[in-house]
Parts: C-alpha cells; sequence; structure tokens
C-alpha cells in the first residue's frame, strides 16, 4: 500500500504537463464565474470518502487557493458506510458476540464506538477483549470460508455501498453460504443519499447550495453513469463521475467549473478506465435478486427512502434479523444516535467541517475515537485528522514548479 502511494504520489509530480494543464483550466473557468457571479461560492461535493482522502492527503484545497481559485470549495458528503450505520446495528453485533456467536466484520466496524454500551463493551473491539469471538475479514467471502470450517452460529455484519452488495448476492446465489452463517444486510445506496443531502444543503437559505458533485467512482463500477442523471437533472448541476487520482479529481473540478461557466448540467464520465453508462448489468441483476430497496436509517441523519437493500423473503434463511430474532429499526424505533457535541451528522451533510466539532482532536482523536465519523479511512474527521488541512501542498506545488 505504502509503495502504491509512493507511485501515485511520484505520478502526480511527474504528470506535471497534465496537472499544470487542469490547474490552469480551473483557474480560468474560475475567473470566469468571478466575472460573472462576483463573489458567489461555488461549492462542489465529494460525496465519496476516498475522494476526500484524495484531497485531503494531497493538498488539492491548498492548490486551488494557490491559483486564486477562491470561489470554489470543496465539501465532503456522506461516503462513509462506517459513518452512517446507525448505532443500534453495532449493539446488536456487540450482543451476539458477548453471547457466542462468532462475529465477523471489516476492519474500520471493529472500532466504531456505539452510543450505548452493551455489558460494558462499546464497540467490537471491546467485546473481543471481553471475551467474544469477533473476527476481521476483508470480504464476505473469506466470512464464508472460514465459517464452514466451523458449525457456531456466525454473522457477517454487512455495512457497505453498492459496491459490496454483489459480493454478498453472487455468494447466497451461488449457495456458498453454509447454513451457521447469516447477513445484517446494512447496504446503503448512494443516489438516494445524494439527493437527500443536496435537498437538505439547499434548505440552509443563507448559504451557497452545492453546484456539482464529483461522484462515486466504485460505487459507478456497479451502478454506471446513469444512476447519476436524476440528481443532476433534478437540481440541474453538473456530476462527474470520478477516479481517485488526484489528477481525476482535478479533472473533475475543472469539468464541473466548465459546466457551469457554459449553463450546462449533465453527468460525466471521468473514470473512464473502470465506469460505463450502463454500469455492470450482471451485478445489478444478481443484487436486484437477492435484495430489495427498503427505507433507510443513517446514523445520526435520520431515515432516508429508498436507499438500503434488505435481503428478498426467499432469502429469509440467510438473514441474521430473521435468525437471531432482531428486530430491524423503523423510523419509529430509530432515534438520534451520535454522541453529545459530535458533528458527524452535520459533516457527512456537508453542513459543518471537522475542525467545526469542539471535540475535534481534543476529546476525540483517531486513537480514542468519540464519533464514528473518526474511525475510517473514509470518515472525514478521521481523514483531517491524519493529514490536516494542508495535505502535501506545498511540497507538490514546488515539485509542480509552477508557483
Ligand atoms: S471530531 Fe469526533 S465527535 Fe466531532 S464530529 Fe468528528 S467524529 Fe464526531
Amino acid at each position: 500500500m505504502r509503495r502504491e502511494m509512493e507511485a501515485i504520489e511520484m505520478a502526480f509530480r511527474r504528470k506535471t504537463v497534465v496537472t499544470t494543464t487542469l490547474l490552469r483550466s480551473i483557474e480560468k473557468y474560475s475567473q470566469e464565474l468571478r466575472e460573472k457571479d462576483g463573489d458567489y461560492v461555488y461549492k462542489i461535493m465529494d460525496f465519496c470518502g476516498t475522494h476526500e482522502w484524495t484531497i485531503v492527503h494531497f493538498g488539492l484545497r491548498s492548490l486551488l487557493e494557490k491559483i486564486g481559485a477562491r470561489n470554489v470549495e470543496l465539501i465532503a458528503g456522506p461516503g462513509c458506510p462506517v459513518c452512517v450505520t446507525p448505532s443500534y446495528y453495532i449493539e446488536q453485533s456487540i450482543k451476539l458476540a458477548l453471547e457466542g456467536v462468532v462475529v465477523y466484520t471489516y476492519g474500520d466496524v471493529f472500532k466504531v464506538p456505539a452510543l450505548r454500551p452493551v455489558k460494558g463493551a462499546r464497540s467490537l473491539a471491546e467485546a473481543k477483549a471481553l471475551g467474544g469471538d469477533v473476527r476481521i475479514v476483508h470480504s464476505f467471502l473469506h466470512a464464508v470460508i472460514d465459517a464452514r470450517r466451523h458449525n457456531k452460529d456466525s454473522l457477517f455484519v454487512g455495512i457497505g455501498f453498492e459496491t459490496v452488495a454483489p459480493g454478498y448476492s453472487e455468494a447466497i446465489l451461488k449457495g456458498l453460504v453454509p447454513n451457521n452463517l447469516k447477513l445484517m444486510s446494512l447496504v446503503k445506496l448512494t443516489p438516494p443519499a445524494m439527493f437527500y443531502t443536496l435537498e437538505v444543503v439547499r434548505e440552509k437559505p443563507t448559504d451557497y447550495p452545492i453546484s456539482g458533485v464529483i461522484a462515486p467512482g466504485h460505487v459507478s463500477t456497479i451502478v454506471g453513469g446513469k444512476a447519476w442523471r436524476p440528481v443532476a437533472e433534478q437540481f440541474q448541476i453538473p456530476v462527474v463521475v470520478a477516479g481517485f487520482e488526484p489528477n481525476d479529481v482535478l479533472m473533475a473540478i475543472a469539468e464541473i467549473l466548465r459546466q457551469r461557466a457554459r449553463g450546462e448540467y449533465k453527468v460525466v464520465i471521468e473514470y473512464t478506465r473502470a465506469v460505463t453508462w450502463e454500469g455492470d448489468l450482471k451485478a445489478q441483476s444478481s443484487i436486484r435478486t437477492v435484495f430489495e430497496t427498503v427505507d433507510s436509517a443513517w446514523r445520526g441523519i435520520g431515515y432516508i427512502p429508498k436507499s438500503g437493500l434488505a435481503l428478498r423473503e426467499e432469502f429469509r434463511k440467510y438473514d441474521a434479523f430473521a435468525y437471531f430474532g432482531i428486530p430491524d429499526l423503523t423510523p419509529e424505533t430509530w432515534r438520534y444516535d451520535l454522541p453529545a457535541n459530535c458533528r458527524c451528522a452535520e459533516v457527512n451533510l456537508g453542513k459543518a467541517k471537522p475542525t467545526d466539532c469542539p471535540l475535534f482532536m481534543k476529546a476525540c482523536t483517531p486513537d480514542r475515537p468519540i464519533g464514528p465519523c473518526m474511525v475510517s479511512v473514509e470518515g472525514t474527521c478521521a481523514i483531517w485528522a491524519r493529514f490536516g488541512g494542508g495535505g502535501l501542498a506545498e511540497e507538490i506545488a514546488k515539485a509542480i514548479g509552477v508557483f
């Protein structure tokens, strides 16, 4: 991973022609827009935590400032599944772990703090420390392989966006999942969340609305560019599906500004090396066969219509809710579930920055997270905590040699 990062950084520095061309293009459109709209601020939302990682790590916000694009603001969105999974499901998983169920989870879910401790444990990590059998895996398939080796009741905490869903559905359809392994489907869908976020941000009358969206590249490999067309059309804003290298993000920003300057609003796929307009039709069909779309609770935020996936009745035998007798949340039973003073919900909706939170890097740090946004590598608070505001901007600006 470290080597890959070094390679990307070197490529970013070496491809100075591409980078400087993109920055000049951003500068040009930003100037055009300023001449047209004065002090109007063009807010661009990067939906995905991995885009936020790229922006912060490479100091892209600082690079924009350096070229004088002060009318362009990059805003992080709700694209971190670990950050938006309600505490209730973490608590139920902790409970099962402490009752002797083998719990499989991704590494970042392991450390997410629940709102309410369960038998003294506030996270799956603490449940493990208290004797629970919690196992970290990289994928559902790893859990399937491991669960087949024993006959113990097992739970997979199925957090994720559309990207992980085909891994669950294909394992089920191919009959790979053993009877002792149950899936707690907590899959969330990104376009409905984008709709919701845009509505919420627009509701704040004193602020600027979102002027464009950088849509998640990996999710779009499954759902395709077409999934973002309703967002572009309803809100009349450009949407660019982008890859995750710094030049991808710069290209997305340049394209959004170009469209704004020309009065256009359409979906453009920048990440053409992985994403098509239709997406992965086989994966879409597999997901539709196994899952149905349901209203879903987002941590600290509430219910977003049609934003989650639940197992269909035909696949009930794999369903952790049914097997372990866990009542699922409903709009009536869901309660606001962030710790006092944690502003994670606003951070996820682009209404606050991590530094607006009174706990940021004081009581809440990556080593001792209080809110869920401080845990995952895709969590905005965790990203800002690790790389600070400037990222590599100074160093990269010098390497590029244009400032
Ligand atoms: S710094 Fe911690 S407490 Fe504050 S919003 Fe972020 S996760 Fe929540």
